[in-house]
Formats: C-alpha cells, sequence, structure tokens
C-alpha cells in the first residue's frame, strides 16, 4: 500500500472527499515527514499550529458536503509569497523574521479563503529568487533529493526539493528567468511558468516586475493544472498588470483533451518546433539524448516534429542580464533600513545608516545585480545598456510569433546540464548565468512554458524537456504534458530520499 505521501494532488483531493483521510490528518503526516526527512534544507518556516488551524477549517468544509478539488490538501509556499501565517524572508537576511499583515493574492486564492489548500510553511530560494542553484539563499542552501551533495536548481530550489522528496505534494514557485521550470528540470518534477500576467504578482517580493510570474510545481501536469486554475485569474484593482482573463480549468481542459483524442495517436496534428539553437554543442550530450528520447516518444503519440529557429537564443542572456537588475534594482530601493527590513545597529547619520543596513542585509549575488541595475540605468548609459537591451526583447518576441507560424509549441531541454554539485559555481556568478540559456528567452517574451521529466542524465539526475506556448496556450502545455505523462512514468520516479 502506498504511503499519504506518495499521493498525487488529485488523489489525495479525491481521498478527502471520500472522506478516506481528513485534511489534519495529511497536515500531520507531511508535518511529520517534514521534521524528520528535510535534512534537505528545503523549509525556512513551518508552524504546526497554523498549518492545524488551517486543516481544520478545510475539514469544516468538507464535512458540510463543500467540493472544491484542492479542498484539504496540503501545499507550501516558496518564500517570496507574503503570508500572514507564516515569516516571509525572500531567502535574505534583509526580511528576517518580517512578518506581513496581508497574503498575497496567489496565497489567498489556494487558501482558506479561496480553493482551501493548507499551507505547511515557507520554502527556501535563492535571495530575493536571483540565482540558479538555491545556494544564494542567505539562510542555508538545498539538497537535490536525488543526490545530496547537488542543487537542486534554483530559484524555486526549496519548492523542487520538498515536492521531489515527498515532503508536501505540491508547491508555488515563481519564475523570472526561468526559476519554475529549471529546478523542475533538475529536481525531476513538473512545473509550469504561465503567461506573463496569468497569476497576479500581487503580494510576490518582487525581483524583476516586468518578468515575475508565479506558477505551480508538483510531480504531475495533472496536479499542476489544479493549482493553475486556483491561482491565476485577474486582480486589477492590486496587480495592473495582471491579464484580464478569466483563469479557465485547466484540469477540465486537460481530461476533456484527452478524453476526445484517445487511442493510440492523442497527439496527431500537434506540431512540435525544435529551435536549432536550443540542440546545440551548448547542450549536454546525456541531456540532448533524454530530450531527443522525450520527443521521440511525442512523434510516436502522434506529434510532427519541425525544425524553426530562434536566432537572437543568444543574445537572451545579456538582455535580461541588463533588464532584470535594472528592475531588482529600482524594487529593492524600498530596503532602506526605516520602513522595514533589516537596520544596522549602529551608524553615524542617515546615509550611514542606509549604506550600514543594506549592506549588511543584502548577500553578494543581490549586492551584485543592485550594482549592474543602478549602472545601466544611470544617466549616459541608459541608451548605450537598458534601452538597447528593450528593442532586442522585443526581437526576441517577434522571433518567437515567427516560430509559431510553422508551429503548435516549442520544445527543448531547460538546462544545458543535469544539478552540479553545492559550491561548484559559488565563485562564478557568468557561468550560472550562461545555464539559463534556454529559459530566459521565453521569459523576456513573457509566454508560458514548462518543464516535464523526461527521463536522466550524468550521475542519474533528472532531466526535463522544456515545452514552450504561445500567449494564453497553458491548458495546450498542460495537456500535452499529460499526455506525455500517461505514456510515460519519468514523473512518478522516486529519488532515495523520498523513500
Ligand atoms: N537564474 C535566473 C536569475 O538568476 C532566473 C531567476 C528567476 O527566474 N527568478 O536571475
Amino acid at each position: 500500500m502506498s504511503a499519504l505521501h506518495d499521493f498525487s494532488v488529485a488523489q489525495l483531493a479525491a481521498k478527502l472527499a471520500a472522506k478516506e483521510v481528513s485534511s489534519v490528518e495529511l497536515a500531520q503526516h507531511f508535518l511529520a515527514r517534514i521534521q524528520s526527512q528535510d535534512a534537505l534544507g528545503a523549509f525556512l518556516a513551518t508552524d504546526e499550529a497554523q498549518s492545524l488551524a488551517q486543516a481544520r477549517a478545510a475539514d469544516a468544509r468538507i464535512a458540510v458536503g463543500e467540493h472544491t478539488p484542492l479542498l484539504g490538501v496540503p501545499l507550501a509556499h516558496k518564500d517570496v509569497f507574503v503570508t500572514r501565517d507564516f515569516p516571509t524572508t525572500a531567502g535574505s537576511k534583509m526580511l528576517a523574521n518580517y512578518r506581513s499583515p496581508f497574503d498575497a493574492t496567489v496565497v489567498n486564492r489556494l487558501g482558506s479563503n479561496g480553493a482551501g489548500m493548507v499551507s505547511l510553511g515557507k520554502l527556501n530560494c535563492d535571495e530575493f529568487a536571483m540565482g540558479s542553484g538555491n545556494d544564494n539563499s542567505a539562510y542555508k542552501p538545498v539538497q537535490n533529493p536525488w543526490d545530496i551533495s547537488r542543487v537542486p536548481g534554483g530559484s524555486s530550489g526549496g519548492s523542487a526539493a520538498a515536492v521531489a522528496a515527498r515532503l508536501v505534494p505540491a508547491a508555488t514557485g515563481t519564475d523570472t528567468g526561468g526559476s519554475i521550470r529549471q529546478p523542475a528540470s533538475l529536481s525531476g518534477i513538473t512545473g509550469i511558468k504561465p503567461t506573463y500576467g496569468r497569476c497576479s504578482r500581487y503580494g510576490m517580493v518582487a525581483f524583476a516586475s516586468s518578468l515575475d510570474q508565479a506558477g505551480p510545481m508538483a510531480r504531475s501536469a495533472l496536479d499542476c493544472a489544479l493549482l493553475l486554475s486556483a491561482m491565476a485569474g485577474p486582480d486589477l484593482d492590486r496587480d495592473s498588470t495582471s491579464l484580464d482573463m478569466p483563469a479557465a480549468d485547466y484540469a477540465a481542459e486537460l481530461i476533456a483533451a484527452n478524453t476526445k483524442a484517445a487511442g493510440s495517436h492523442p497527439l496527431q496534428g500537434l506540431r512540435i518546433g525544435l529551435p536549432t539553437q536550443f540542440f546545440g554543442a551548448g547542450c549536454s550530450a546525456d541531456v540532448l539524448a533524454a530530450v531527443r528520447g522525450a520527443l521521440a516518444e511525442l512523434e510516436k503519440l502522434g506529434a510532427t516534429l519541425v525544425d524553426v529557429s530562434l536566432p537572437l537564443t543568444e543574445l537572451s542572456i545579456p538582455v535580461y542580464y541588463v533588464i532584470a537588475p535594472a528592475e531588482a534594482s529600482s524594487n529593492l530601493s524600498r530596503y532602506d533600513g526605516v520602513r522595514y527590513g533589516h537596520r544596522a545597529a549602529e551608524y553615524t547619520d542617515l546615509e550611514d545608516m542606509y549604506k550600514k543596513s543594506r549592506s549588511e542585509g543584502f548577500g553578494d549575488e543581490v549586492t551584485r545585480r543592485i550594482m549592474i541595475g543602478t549602472y545601466v540605468l544611470s544617466h549616459g548609459y541608459y541608451d548605450a545598456y537598458y534601452l538597447k537591451a528593450q528593442k532586442i526583447r522585443r526581437l526576441i518576441a517577434e522571433d518567437f510569433q515567427k516560430a509559431f507560424t510553422q508551429c503548435d509549441i516549442i520544445a527543448g531541454p531547460v538546462s544545458p546540464t543535469v544539478a552540479w554539485k553545492i559550491g561548484e559555481r559559488s565563485d562564478d556568478p557568468v557561468a550560472s548565468y550562461l545555464a539559463d540559456i534556454y529559459t530566459l528567452s521565453s521569459s523576456l517574451a513573457g509566454l508560458p512554458g514548462m518543464s516535464v521529466p523526461a527521463g536522466f542524465g550524468a550521475h542519474g539526475m533528472p532531466v526535463g524537456l522544456q515545452l514552450i506556448g504561445n500567449y494564453f496556450k497553458e491548458a495546450q502545455l498542460l495537456s500535452t504534458a499529460h499526455r506525455f505523462q500517461q505514456a510515460t512514468d519519468w514523473h512518478q520516479r522516486k529519488p532515495g530520499a523520498a523513500a
């Protein structure tokens, strides 16, 4: 018999509805597991009393016959979503002990006032979501459950590790330049970054506002679809960039698409574009082999593979690493030690207080980005760097539209390598930046993208297949991934640490 933590979100919801288990029992089971197994460092905060209170509220709703697809199922939030019930640090000393007076919209929609999921706590991440290995967390690095000497990916590394190790059935993440897809890939789980604006950014600690987007991370596409349906949707009073489009019932669409196209070629008619630039020498052979294996499987299911080109792919790295730090330098200026955030204990005058508070509160990577961002926005350099980057950003988005005249979905690797050793890239930020090559361009274009477990590469580490859709095509991405997951079992493989 499977243990409770082996069940998916969909299965747990069914068990709750059938009263085979209560939400309180589930919360207790997972909290005990976190207590005994989280040497991985995935959680930054838990609070049994708060979680159990949320679980009792869910049980009360179930008792009066309420049926919503996620009611009573546990989850945990990346620590960049502000929460009333738990502290919020964004992985930074700057926000140590910070307690928000309100919940982020995504937290609110998933939680007691909405879908009724029960939060088990807050998940570790790179400081202010800047990083690719979760080793920029000011608190502790996170270990990859497949090999604890390796990173889980980042910046949503705590989310990925916790889901992979079955410490929680699903988690939220955020993706600015790949931070949902890359850790999902490196930790062998499923994650989707929706179209920019799909989920409200209200209450998400800001990194780069024109790129930041929330999304779900879980073991399967179906579970991601269930969460996304609750997370997405307009929030115009609070986030003016949230899309004025109602959320779809992604899980229902996925199931309907699946029923309609049953048979041996359910993906008949789907054109999958393979950008030449994603399959070059920059990608390691083990990752390419796994990705090609997954593409062959999609072909067997009826999809047609076509070659496409995204000629500006390489430029997405310099463009992103100008725009994202520029926005970050502006967003992070609010942490001045006055309104909230860390304040130095001793200082001589106001300026000294700012300087000391910010130098003490921010880690190296965040400081580096503030300096880059301030530089590219400064008088005399603005046109040469920031404005130029914005122009190329537009061209990158246009390249995708050209590609989408030849295909419905774009596919390729998520990360050029499997997870690396903790500490291996700590002294070389540029090496980390270069590894974002396959995720940055779709982020700059604002397109939805996902990572789907697609096999294993070097050292037995997981490899993700990236699927990128056109704007608002989350349902198509999720149902394609779902069919792939019905034909494969990569997403069900279990790391040693999840026993
Ligand atoms: N690795 C990228 C960076 O360091 C992406 C981070 C993210 O998506 N939050 O900026």
